[in-house]
């Protein structure tokens, strides 16, 4: 058996220096740093004791634990844990049982932190270098040589090495904890979720409960406080509504001071915390303390505020972008676009939903006369009086100008009590306002298409209802649905049909009645599609309009009436007159009049040969722009002719004001021409109004000689229809112009 060592004579030269070292991190655990001697002499143990009995390291003393056999040794490390370092006799019940200990220690306990240091009585029962390499060994000594100095160097190294040992392993957890942190918090998507999570991982990195609040601090100082985005715990009984008010104590001081300074402020028992945001607005946070921070931890909570700055930025925008996405500024409701989610929502769970459009009848009039900003406050009280009246469970959205949406289950949507909601008056800018509202509704359960297509349906059934009533309400039906599909085919096939070249021009005589002479003729769009079948201008023409297509459809039929007009001039014919149809679209086109000048320069047709048909019901719309653009034709030398005149309302000083040249009768009122009424026909009205105004006039649908004499006696002088001739193809009309079927037949 080894000879017991004494230490070796004064502390007082020991070259140990403990004092000033200050840890980077503290140490794990607290209390004093155990140390386990393992040896079967019992000297041993006092001796070695008793020389470090005085040892402190970072303030902490050494505590003993005693084994005197590897066997008892291997029972105490089963139990003990946190022993920083194991003072190891190599020679005990058999000559290498410190080495299997060690062996034991590290491959079967799997405990590598713990530091040892072997001890031998005899040079001779060295282990072997590779155990010492292999089982990660501090030191290795012959009791001889570890003189009281010695042995305490030897010491304070393997502690220094066992905190070193568990701070890496502290700051790796640590720095683990962070990054799945920061990765969750990426995960969520709303400021408040993501700021709660914020505090709760502050709280868990610095080992604490949760308990503190997280503010927006947009610069400047605030004056009343910070809008309060999270809290949890205790802290949440700071907030004010919603708000952290200014203060020379508490949280709202300390996150003043942490803003000033630009910093994480740590404190004993609060944490102030600075994340400085790019999108201009930073954020602050306060953190209550159970216990104060250790190094490590400060370190860790550091790392995190800096690495969670930009995520938290990026929250901010995107909370802004998800509002501009998804919500109605003016009135806060949801948009289209939400309103689709929603509406898929529905769709989705197949609950029995209707969708709702709920359109403020007049409103562009109401917006125009009483201005932009009126108009707005109109919708905004609108919003709030839908809001507060309609049951919760109905989901609200504003989905265009003036049109909301009411969704939700079917027997919470009754029409008749969402028109009520507006029976009674707004109150605007101190004004009483009073509005009706049409309605325009589709049964998700009848729908088996998209959001989308759900919503183009109820809008189908709003202008449905529209065109009934306004104040009504109408529900979308499938048979409606199948109209505007075959609408659709139908515009499809114009487009590629027009760029086939399947249109033409037909012309229809217009004639001087007293004479039988034919002065004109009225330009008549026709489709033959590729299998020779006629669509009537009636039917594709209203899709043209909607389409747009109108606009190159028109500035085409300017064009090849201006030609024909050409041609017919060339055979002879030199005081004819062509009348060309225009749509209400093309007629507001920016570029109209230039189209027209075009088409006259191009073809060299003389423009006072040359009429515009614009309708009556167009001539009431929009009156300032109509009465600049007519004087801009007028002055191009073409003449205006007011179709289909008596179906509409126009006033006797609007039409003076609008400077026509001729008024059509429209055929209605000629084919109610008869002997009996001819005193007070509509047509003999209007006869009489363009003598009064000095308009020319013209009667159009003409079909037999007892209503052209009739017109004739009332005193209008020109007339068009089936009587005199049908629409003629391009080729027939110079030829049908020779002849003199009008004279024969007359
Ligand atoms: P509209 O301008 O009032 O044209 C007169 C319509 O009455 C023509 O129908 C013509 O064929 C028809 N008609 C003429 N005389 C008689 C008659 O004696 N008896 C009967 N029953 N009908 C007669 P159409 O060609 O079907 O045109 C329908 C409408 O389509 C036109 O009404 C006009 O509003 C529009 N349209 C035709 N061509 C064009 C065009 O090039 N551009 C535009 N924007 N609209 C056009
Ligand atoms: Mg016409
Ligand atoms: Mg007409």
């Amino acid at each position: 058996m080894p000879a017991p060592h004494t230490p070796s004579g004064a502390a007082q030269d020991d070259d140990l220096v403990f004092a000033d070292e200050t840890p980077a991190v503290a140490p794990h655990g607290s209390g004093a740093w155990r140390v386990l001697i393992v040896d079967d002499d019992a000297d041993v143990h006092s001796t070695t004791t008793f020389a470090l009995g005085s040892l402190e390291m970072h303030g902490r003393p050494l505590a003993f634990l005693h084994a005197y056999s590897a066997a008892q040794a291997m029972a105490l490390l089963e139990r003990e844990r946190d022993i920083a370092v194991i003072l190891l006799d190599v020679v005990m019940e058999q000559a290498d049982a410190g080495l299997q200990l060690v062996r034991h220690v590290r491959d079967t306990l799997g405990r590598h932190d713990v530091r040892i240091i072997l001890r031998t009585g005899q040079p001779g029962y060295a282990p072997e270098m590779d155990a010492i390499r292999g089982y990660d060994i501090n030191d290795y000594r012959t009791k001889s040589e570890l003189t009281r100095t010695k042995l305490y160097t030897s010491v304070a190294a393997a502690i220094r090495a066992y905190q070193q040992i568990h701070a890496l392993e502290d700051s790796r957890t640590g720095l683990a904890e962070v990054v799945r942190a920061n990765t969750e918090l990426m995960a969520l998507h709303s400021v408040g979720e993501m700021t709660l999570g914020i505090l709760r991982e502050v709280a868990a990195l610095a080992g604490q409960p949760a308990d503190g609040l997280l503010c927006a601090c947009p610069p400047g100082t605030p004056a009343v406080g910070w809008q309060v985005l999270a809290s949890c715990g205790p802290s949440a009984s700071y907030t004010h509504d919603g708000m952290l008010l200014r203060g020379a104590q508490g949280p709202a001081a300390a996150i003043a001071q942490a803003l000033a300074e630009r910093r994480n402020l740590v404190r004993d028992d609060h944490l102030a915390l600075y994340f400085s945001g790019k999108a201009h607005c930073d954020f602050a946070a306060w953190v209550r303390l159970a216990r104060p921070l250790d190094g490590l931890r400060r370190g860790l909570v550091d790392v995190f505020t800096s690495s969670i700055a930009v995520g938290l930025d990026n929250v901010a925008l995107m909370t802004d972008l998800h509002r501009a996405a998804f919500y109605d500024p003016l009135t806060g409701l949801p948009n289209r676009t939400r309103l689709v989610e929603l509406v898929d929502d529905s769709l989705q769970t197949r609950a029995d939903a209707t969708l709702c459009l709920v359109d403020i009848d007049q409103f562009a009039e109401t917006n125009d006369a009483l201005g932009h900003q009126f108009g707005d406050a109109l919708l905004v009280a609108v919003a709030q009086r839908l809001r507060q009246r309609l049951d919760a469970r109905l989901a609200l959205a504003r989905i265009g100008g003036d049109i909301f949406c009411v969704l939700g289950q079917d027997d919470l949507i009754d029409p008749p009590a969402v028109q009520d909601l507006f029976a009674a008056p707004f109150s605007i800018e101190g004004q009483d306002v009073q509005v009706s509202a049409t309605l325009g509704l589709v049964r998700l359960r009848e729908h088996d298409a998209g959001a989308a297509d759900a919503l183009k349906d109820a809008d189908i059934a709003l202008k449905r209802a529209k065109s009934l009533r306004r104040g009504g309400h109408f529900y979308f039906s499938r048979s409606m649905g199948v109209e505007i599909r075959e609408r659709v085919r139908l515009m499809h096939a114009l487009r590629s049909g027009f760029a086939r070249g399947e249109l033409f021009l037909a012309y229809q005589p217009q004639v001087e009645l007293a004479a039988r002479r034919a002065f004109g003729a009225e330009a008549l769009l026709r489709w033959r599609t590729e299998d020779g079948r006629f669509v009537p201008p009636d039917r594709f023409i209203p899709i043209a309009e909607y389409s747009g297509l109108i606009i190159d459809i028109g500035a085409w039929v300017l064009r090849e009436a201006c030609a024909e007009l050409v041609r017919v001039r060339a055979a002879g014919h030199l005081d004819f007159t062509m009348s060309i149809n225009v749509s209400q679209v093309q007629f507001r086109h920016p570029h109209f009049v230039d189209m027209l000048r075009q088409a006259l320069l191009d073809t060299g047709a003389p423009p006072e040969r040359v009429e515009l048909e614009i309708t009556e019901s167009m001539a009431m719309e929009e009156p300032d722009l109509l009465i600049e653009r007519l004087a801009e034709i007028k002055r191009t030398g073409v003449s205006i002719a007011i179709d289909d005149f008596g179906t509409g309302f126009s006033s006797l000083s609007y039409l003076q004001r609008l400077c026509v040249d001729r008024l059509k009768i429209d055929r209605a009122f000629v084919t109610e021409i008869t002997d009996a009424a001819r005193g007070s026909s509509i047509a003999e009205m209007v006869i009489e109004l363009g003598r009064n105004l000095g308009l020319s006039i013209i009667a159009e649908g003409v079909e037999d000689e007892r209503q052209a004499q009739i017109l004739q006696t009332l005193g209008c002088p020109l007339a068009q229809g089936y009587l005199f001739a049908r629409p003629l193809a391009p080729e027939a009309l110079i030829e049908w112009l020779g002849s003199d079927v009008l004279t024969r037949a007359a």
